[in-house]
Formats: structure tokens, C-alpha cells, sequence
């Protein structure tokens, strides 16, 4: 199995091959998901003792299972956040897979690590974060969100000398937070409270306060960070960063910013002032995974003060410390909840350091512009509704007259025919459909077809 010899240089030319005709479909069959049924006739039983020979499961793979897998990058992938990565970082994830790096300590994997810095030192920037701030690249923002406050929990507590050791912990989010932030909370043990949100979604900086304001004294000791969403998921607005930033401050309470979907937006001139009180994050994660063009899973984690980060995410074990012996090494093992870890970041870096960061401004430019040009169509459509201007690349739109059953229905055609991935979402209690552009190949072509198929 691990000599190169001449079965392997077939099946590696057949794999390469694979790989890079896939990248060449412009644009790939949007497929769609199988029954369990349909897989067990179609791929059958595919582990067995003496093996299917690679050019069977390849065979397999590409004829029944990825068929069976919603290509994310279709331009009519418009549901939850897509994905749409760059050839080149889709392809040097081969590279990065065939170099067998170990990304968790510089003595292992500082070249690796190096390069990933560098990225995230791009993000750092594009934020307004100080040359200090550091982190790592985690899977997604989900781990990225837990890690944060793991840190923030971990200053508290420290910043408390003791007094705060066993007391249970309290998280100001907003209602418009991603469903990651309560899922750490329960991991953590620790509890959530959401202020109100504006009719768009957005934190109500004046609910925070009265929030605030209504706790008790032992409760607000409690706080340990404030986490405001830059890019929320369903409705793609920002909170009023800096409003949380003064509060958080008020508190002394760690504010850690979830710019997951949305932070990609800080590449772009046209919404860059939209993120004012970003720089003040004690804590940013951005997925490059969804609207920055990378491959999963890639979850961009940075520390205004990586020191804090450090001392509560790094392992100590006898066959460890030899990697904590050079003090200056940066070990991304110890920003976050994780040990051994793919260098992810790497199909991100050398995307970034192919095309240079003014091809990522345009790219993600071109998305927003697609966005506007979109709500125009929707709004003219007398059989849609807009429902509001798009801050970012989200759009919320009402078919008027349908209810759920013809959402679903119209849904699932859609994808059945190969046409277009769009599910509905919930709007102040109301079934509505999200279209999210994050593909710079989504033209405004492709919403007009959407737009004309919801007419009948
Ligand atoms: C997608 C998203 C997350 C979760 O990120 P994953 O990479 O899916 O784990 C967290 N926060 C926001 C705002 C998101 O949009």
C-alpha cells in the first residue's frame, strides 16, 4: 500500500485526472441527495477484505457518491452559505494533503505555519487589529466561536484570582447570533442571554444596555464576554460594533466578533465602514470557507492578545513539552480547542498569494454588486417581495400568496431539475426564501432564472 509503484502511478494519473477534470466544470452538475436505499443498490457494501482496487472505488465515488453531494459551488447554490473556492486553492489542497504536514507546532510545521500566519495576518489587517493580534486557523466557525470564549472564560477567571473558579459563566449575545454561540455555551456549561434585535436582526444597542442594566449585581460579575455578529446568518446584517465594544469595555468583559459568513465584507470598499468597532475585538473569527473563495474547512480564529488564548488552550503532557521549549515558537495547537490539526489555512495563503489581495477585494466586490443588481429584479417582481435591503449578500424575499407547502414544493423541483439550490428560511415567524451570493460566477442571470421560476 505505501510503495509507488506501477498500480499507483495508474491510479495516481486516474485521481489527478479526476481532480483537475472537476475543477474544469463550468459549472458542475448541481446534484443532489440519494436515499440510503438508492446508495446501498447503487454503491453497495464498498469495504471488503481484500479491497475494490482504486479505479473501482474512484469509479464508485465519482459515478454514485458525489452525485449524491449538492455541488456547493454551483452559481445557483444560493441556500445556507455556499461555498466558491479558487481553482488554485482547490488545487494546492492536493498539495497540502500530499505533503503530510503536521500544522499543530512550529518545530513540526513552521513552513506551514509561517504561511498560514501570513494570511491570517491579511485578515488581522483588513480588520484593524494591532500587529500583536494572532491565532489559527480552525475548522469552522463553530470551533472558532468555542474557542474564543474558552479564552475569554479563561481571562475571567484568571482576572478574578480564584473568586470565579467555580462560578458559572455568563454570555451577552444578541437574538440575531448564530446557533454556534448557544452550542458553546452548553459545551462550556455556561449561560446565554440574548438582547433584542432590531426588526432587520441587528443588536439593539439600547436593549443591551437595558439588559445590562437589568441584572443583578452577582449576575453582572457573571458576564464574560459580549459576542456581537458582523454578517448575521439569516439576514446578513452587522451589529453596531462599536455600541458593543463600549459595553463590553463598561463591563470588562471580552468581546469576541463572529464574522463567520460575514467578515469577508471588510475586503469590500462599498460596506468597509459598515465594520467600525471591529478593531476593538478581543476576539474575530472569519470563514474563508464561506465568502473568502477557500475549500473546507477553513475558520480563520484571531486573538487581540493571543497571550490570553495561549494560556488556555495549550496541552501540557511529559511528551508535549518539548514543543513548549523555544518560548517564541508559534503553535497553532495552543489557540484553540484542538491538538493535531491540518495546516488549513495553506489552500487559503496560496490563493491569496497567487491572485494578491486586490483580485479578493474585486471578487467579493462583484458579489455585492450581483446582490444590489438582484434586489432591484426582486423588488420590480410584483409577485415578490424584497424584504429589505441587503447589507451584505443575503437576500430575504417573500413569494406573495404561498405558504410553506409551495415554498417546499417550488424548493425541491428546483433542485431536482438541476437548476438551483434555494431552501426556504423563517422570517419573524414567516416561511420565507434566503438567496446568499457568495460565488463571484453568480450572475445576475442566474437569480433572474430563480426569480422566473417562482412566478407560476
Ligand atoms: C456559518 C456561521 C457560523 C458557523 O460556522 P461553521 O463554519 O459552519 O461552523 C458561525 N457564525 C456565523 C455568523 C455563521 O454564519
Amino acid at each position: 500500500m505505501h510503495q509507488h509503484d506501477a498500480e499507483t502511478e495508474v491510479l495516481t494519473q486516474a485521481i489527478v485526472r479526476y481532480a483537475v477534470d472537476r475543477v474544469r466544470l463550468d459549472p458542475p452538475p448541481l446534484d443532489g441527495p440519494r436515499t440510503l436505499v438508492d446508495l446501498q443498490a447503487m454503491a453497495g457494501s464498498t469495504i471488503t477484505e481484500r479491497g475494490l482496487g482504486g479505479l473501482e472505488a474512484l469509479r464508485i465515488f465519482g459515478d454514485v457518491l458525489a452525485q449524491a453531494c449538492i455541488s456547493v459551488d454551483h452559481p445557483r447554490f444560493l441556500s445556507f452559505v455556499p461555498a466558491a473556492p479558487t481553482e488554485a486553492a482547490i488545487l494546492f489542497d492536493l498539495v497540502v494533503g500530499a505533503s503530510s504536514i503536521y500544522g499543530g507546532s512550529w518545530m513540526e510545521g513552521g513552513g506551514a505555519v509561517y504561511a498560514e500566519n501570513q494570511a491570517l495576518r491579511y485578515l488581522a489587517d483588513l480588520a484593524g487589529l494591532p500587529a500583536a493580534a494572532g491565532g489559527v486557523f480552525v475548522t469552522g466557525g463553530t470551533a472558532g466561536n468555542l474557542s474564543a470564549l474558552i479564552a475569554a472564560r479563561y481571562r475571567w477567571r484568571q482576572r478574578a484570582g480564584g473568586s470565579h473558579d467555580t462560578t458559572r459563566g455568563l454570555i451577552i449575545a444578541s437574538k440575531g447570533a448564530h446557533s454556534s454561540v448557544a452550542s458553546a455555551a452548553r459545551a462550556m456549561d455556561a449561560d446565554v442571554i440574548n438582547a433584542a434585535a432590531d426588526d432587520q436582526g441587528r443588536l439593539r444597542i439600547d436593549a443591551l444596555r437595558a439588559l445590562v442594566d437589568g441584572l443583578s449585581n452577582p449576575d453582572r460579575t457573571r458576564v464574560f464576554a459580549v459576542v456581537a455578529t458582523s454578517g448575521t446568518t439569516n439576514a446578513g446584517v452587522i451589529d453596531p460594533l462599536a455600541g458593543a465594544a463600549d459595553v463590553a469595555g463598561e463591563l470588562g468583559a471580552w468581546f469576541h466578533v463572529d464574522g463567520a459568513y460575514g467578515g469577508a465584507g471588510l475586503a469590500a470598499p462599498s460596506v468597509r465602514a459598515r465594520y467600525v468597532g471591529i478593531e476593538r475585538a478581543d476576539s474575530l473569527i472569519i470563514d474563508p470557507h464561506k465568502w473568502l473563495f477557500a475549500p473546507f474547512d477553513c475558520c480563520a480564529l484571531l486573538y487581540r492578545d493571543p497571550s490570553a488564548a495561549r494560556e488556555a488552550h495549550t496541552q501540557h503532557a511529559e511528551y508535549l513539552d518539548v514543543l513548549h521549549e523555544e518560548d517564541d515558537d508559534w503553535n497553532p495547537s495552543d489557540f484553540a480547542h484542538h491538538l493535531t490539526r491540518r495546516a488549513r489555512g495553506l489552500p487559503f495563503w496560496f490563493s491569496l498569494a497567487t491572485h494578491g489581495t486586490l483580485a479578493y477585494r474585486n471578487a467579493v466586490e462583484q458579489t455585492l454588486t450581483v446582490t444590489r443588481a438582484a434586489a432591484r429584479l426582486i423588488d420590480d417582481a410584483a409577485h415578490l417581495d424584497l424584504i429589505m435591503e441587503p447589507e451584505l449578500s443575503v437576500l430575504l424575499v417573500r413569494r406573495v400568496g404561498w405558504g410553506p407547502a409551495q415554498y417546499r414544493a417550488w424548493s425541491d423541483k428546483l433542485l431536482a431539475d438541476g437548476v438551483a439550490f434555494v431552501v426556504p428560511t423563517a422570517w419573524a415567524g414567516e416561511m420565507v426564501l434566503r438567496l446568499c451570493v457568495v460565488n463571484p460566477l453568480t450572475t445576475l442571470d442566474d437569480i433572474r432564472l430563480i426569480v422566473d421560476s417562482l412566478r407560476s
